[in-house]
């Protein structure tokens, strides 16, 4: 006999580890106990060497669906003699290091058990067990147990206690365990706060049907859905949201479902219905019966099935697809607590389907969209988070990286592990910086890391960068932001680089404090060098250029011909009462920083082409004249280089040039995508021979362009490169904060 003492790192509590264990070690006659601490989970277990070694070996080959082992350290310890198994109850000592699991979509016992009239759980839409349902969003505390989680103010009535303590149940420690007896409940309410009649999920579904607003309480917050079918109040909830063009997303209850409506891959498929259950943009069928008024100007929608039984049980009795969108006004972030969201949401919602279960943390749906048959994060939030990203090296010191001003995410970092905050939001009211300064504070207690080092961006009046600056006790690593997007990009990788990076995005600061956006640098993990950009043109009004295409159209033109402005263009002619001013603003530099965008290059060209002059949301220019690409035109327009220079002045002339000649919207836009990538690839194959090296970096918002990533990384890998580009994080500035983490975890290793 030998006794062994077994260190379990990982995400191992919550997921049905410790009833995994305990089977195991019953079924082989092991020996010993098995305990949740705050480390993980620690096993001891006495046997036979052979045993040993198998009881061992079967932990990781046999692990539940949603254990993830990072680590299995064995050490010999005296033996005792003493027979059985057991579960011991937790640990709170020791340093915090386990893993906290992502909450997880509905598993298929427990569907089951929803739709089965015989069961005490039917159509009970809190039913979850330790293989599925609430994690992240409401534990308080740690280690994981049920008085540190909201589910705390929940007695288990005696048959939930029975499973609930019984290691042959699904539900043996499963912490949020519950049932109609001792569990949450629902409620439909009117805005004044009144109970309407009926059971409340069919009550509700019959007024999605006729056509109201419904607040739901969810998961990590508040949606707004209304029926997805309905031109009328998909309208009236863009009026009441303030909310213009900016896409919906859609639930529907099945694959089936989402196949009448989009062209739906295997891949996607399988992302769909995996237990992360994002959001999933997929293009839509021209034939599908969806409001127009869902995603106007898009061939593509977002879709995702189920994830609480709540939502499942709503799907079916709607049958049909309803929109689902953060519940919030026009920028704020997604409500959670039950007083606010009734308020902030009063003049929205004609009814509320609430529940009692409190929320802790604010988490919105994570979007993935599919790329080169992969899938590819653009909002990165509920059912991966808090799960970390492994660093490529590992960190000596405890950081923390503020991230940037939109979409924010922040990082926690401690020696390998990366913890990449939810989707905070756009850091521009008071509402996004509460919840981004209460979400640090959160990050730091579950995980247990307190920031020595703190990483952040140039840009002076960033929010996330004066929060950096009030720190005290802390050694302060500023990151420039497309230095951060190579990083993250590595750090998505497991790289360290060096490599050439190309970062395409709207703007961000640049160290000589004009705003860079189409960048083409030499950068590892601790720094980089410039070696191309775009030519720089100014920005005419700072943010006012940003909301306004069309006058990125009067600067690219001010650039590229100078007094000699070509005569007859629509653009000038939309415009007329302000186009004047523009250009001189333009032409004197006067409030118009100069920047080399590439966001807002596409932003000229959207306008000159007619596609779009305003834009309501971000990268909106971009998305429709993406979109208007004739995927079978071959023409490219010539882009020239010169002194480190990509001049864009050259697709500006070609595009004006075309537009004289009638050629059509469609070619144009393809010939510009095809002239900008030519001569990315170009530039970018030169940097990497020039220093000898064999990869590229894609990152920055401009790549979720997807025409334009697919010819860089053709081009690229024709010339025999390696691409690398994001699979973990976004390359939008969700993923700033993982790239601000890794050069300060590199910079900190690389010191004497
Ligand atoms: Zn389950
Ligand atoms: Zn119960
Ligand atoms: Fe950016």
């Amino acid at each position: 006999m030998v006794r062994v003492r077994i260190h379990v790192d990982g995400i191992v509590q919550g997921v049905g580890f410790r009833p995994f264990v305990y089977t195991l070690a019953r079924e082989l006659a092991v020996a010993g106990f098995v305990r949740n601490t705050a480390a993980g989970v620690v096993i001891e277990a006495e046997a036979p060497p052979a045993v040993v070694d198998a009881f061992a070996a079967a932990l990781r080959s046999g692990a539940p669906a949603l254990a993830r082992i990072d680590e299995l350290r064995r050490e010999p310890i005296p033996g005792t003699g003493a027979g059985g198994f057991e579960i011991e109850l937790s640990t709170a000592d020791g340093p915090r290091r386990t893993l906290i699991s992502p909450d997880t979509a509905t598993c298929v016992d427990c569907l089951a058990e929803l739709a089965d009239p015989t069961d005490r759980r039917h159509r009970y839409p809190f039913i979850n067990c330790t293989n599925c349902g609430p994690r992240f969003t409401i534990i308080t505390g740690v280690p994981y147990d049920r008085p540190a989680t909201t589910m705390a103010g929940f007695p288990m009535c005696a048959d939930c206690r029975r499973e609930y303590d019984d290691p042959a149940d699904r539900r043996f420690h499963a912490q949020p365990v519950c049932c109609p007896a001792c569990g949450p409940r629902l409620r439909l309410v009117d805005t004044a706060g009144a109970e309407l009649p009926g059971e409340p999920v069919n009550a509700a579904a019959d007024l999605l049907l006729s056509g109201a607003v419904i607040a739901v309480k969810g998961l990590g917050g508040y949606h707004l859905a209304v029926d997805a079918r309905s031109e009328e109040a998909v309208a009236t909830l863009r009026a009441r949201k303030h909310r213009e063009d900016k896409p919906f997303a859609v639930l529907l209850s099945d694959l089936d479902g989402v196949r009448a409506w989009c062209d739906v891959t295997p891949a996607a498929a399988e992302l769909l219905a995996g237990h992360r259950r994002p959001i999933v943009l997929l293009p839509r069928r021209p034939d599908a019966r969806l409001a127009a008024a869902l995603a106007p100007g898009n061939d593509h929608v977002g879709v995702l099935l189920p994830y609480t039984p709540l939502h499942h049980l709503l799907a079916a009795a709607v049958s049909g697809p309803i929109v689902l969108t953060s519940g919030n006004v026009s920028d704020e972030p997604i409500s959670y607590l039950d007083d606010e969201a009734t308020t902030r949401l009063a003049g929205i919602a004609d009814a509320f389907l609430l529940h009692d279960r409190p929320i802790r943390m604010r988490t919105d749906d994570s979007v993935v969209r599919m790329v080169r048959g992969h899938p590819q994060p653009v909002r990165r939030s509920r059912g991966y988070t808090p799960e970390p990203i492994t660093l490529p090296l590992s960190c000596p010191r405890p950081v923390l990286a503020v991230g940037a001003e939109l979409k924010n995410t922040f990082c926690l970092a401690r020696d390998r592990q990366a913890f990449v905050s939810h989707h905070i939001g756009d850091l521009e009211n008071f509402e996004t910086l509460r919840s981004f300064i209460d979400g640090i504070a959160h990050f730091g207690m579950l995980f247990d890391i307190t920031p020595e080092v703190v990483a952040y961006d140039l840009h002076p009046e960033y929010l996330s960068t004066k929060h950096a600056m009030d720190l005290v006790d802390v050694e302060l690593i500023g990151v420039q932001h497309h230095h951060a997007h190579i990083a993250s990009c590595l750090a998505d990788n497991g790289e360290v680089g060096p490599v050439v990076g190309v970062a395409y995005d709207g703007t961000g600061y640049g160290t000589d404090g004009t705003l860079w956006g189409g960048e083409i640098l030499l950068a590892d993990l601790t720094g980089f060098r410039r070696l191309a950009h775009l030519e720089p043109v100014p920005l005419p009004g700072g943010a006012a250029a940003i909301r306004a295409p069309w006058r990125m159209a009067a600067a690219h033109l001010q650039v590229a011909y100078g007094e000699e402005l070509p005569v007859g263009l629509e653009v000038s002619g939309r415009h007329e009462a302000l186009w004047g001013q523009v250009l001189a603003m333009a032409a004197r530099g006067v409030n118009a920083p100069m920047t080399s965008s590439a966001g807002r290059l596409f932003d000229a060209v959207a306008a000159l082409t007619g596609v779009r002059d305003d834009v309501n949301f971000e990268g909106q220019a971009a998305i429709e004249l993406e979109q208007c690409v004739d995927l079978g035109e071959t023409g490219s327009y010539p882009m020239g280089a010169r002194d480190g220079l990509l001049l864009g002045s050259d697709l500006i002339r070609a595009v004006v040039d075309d537009l004289g000649r009638g050629v059509g919207v469609p070619a144009i836009a393809a010939r510009f995508h095809r002239g900008l990538a030519a001569a990315t690839v170009q530039a970018a194959a030169t940097a990497a021979r020039e220093h000898a090296l064999d990869t590229v970096a894609l990152s920055g918002g401009v790549f979720q362009n997807v025409v334009l990533l697919d010819l860089v990384t053709d081009g690229l890998e024709r010339e025999g490169l390696q691409v690398l580009t994001h699979e973990q994080v976004p390359c939008n500035d969700g993923g700033i904060s993982l790239g601000q983490a890794a050069v300060a975890a590199a910079q900190c290793s690389h010191r004497p």
